[in-house]
């Protein structure tokens, strides 16, 4: 996570209003779980479960249309997932991340559309680029890296490289202490990048 590095004056939600339209469109029988007055489900990745952070702690934009998208940057939330989700969905924040993913089992929650920007990295450029994935834990606690969090992490990392053209090496799925300008040092020495990366690759 990270200090606010949104863009000095933020864009109109254009997201939201084009999804009006496409859902005015759209027979009520085909919505996914119509409850009434609930967001439709949003995920990019089908395996993971809906926590939106606030509109506050984001950038609405229209990826990879309005912005390339040819990084994954990798975090360690230094507090537990609950807390991480609570801290995204403070106004107050400032701060958000794509995803994040669950020490004891792997789960995946996503907070922030992929369309649109999370504020993560600590550098406006880098936001705007790439997709950023929080992972339960502390950089001096390995406990918490388990095998369940490297194998799911890794599956969602291959998934977001297939879909955007992103090589999966080391120059485009990088850590957050690699991102120009941070004063960040996650996801720290004991995150085994050799094994993540194997993993990536052999999805
Ligand atoms: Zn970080």
């Amino acid at each position: 996570m990270n200090q606010p590095n949104a863009p000095s004056s933020p864009r109109p939600d254009r997201r939201w209003i084009l999804r009006g339209a496409f859902l005015a469109a759209v027979p009520y029988a085909l919505l996914p779980a119509a409850r009434a007055g609930a967001e439709p489900r949003a995920v990019d990745y089908p395996f993971a479960d809906w926590q939106p952070a606030n509109p506050s702690n984001r950038t609405a934009a229209d990826r990879p249309a309005s912005h390339r998208v040819d990084r994954v940057v990798i975090h360690v939330t230094q507090t537990e997932y609950t807390k991480t989700l609570a801290v995204f969905q403070n106004p107050k924040k400032k701060v958000s991340a794509h995803y994040v993913v669950r020490s004891v089992d792997g789960h995946v929650a996503q907070c922030v559309r992929e369309s649109d920007i999370a504020w993560h990295a600590g550098n406006w450029e880098y936001n705007t680029r790439s997709v950023g994935i929080e992972h339960e834990g502390w950089v001096d606690r390995p406990a918490y890296f388990t095998d369940a969090l490297y194998e799911r992490s890794a599956r969602l990392t291959a998934s977001v490289c297939e879909r955007y053209g992103i090589s999966r090496d080391r120059a485009h799925i990088i850590g957050h202490y690699e991102v120009p300008g941070t004063d960040h040092t996650d996801p720290g020495p004991n995150w085994d990048w050799a094994r993540y990366m194997r993993l990536v690759n052999s999805v």
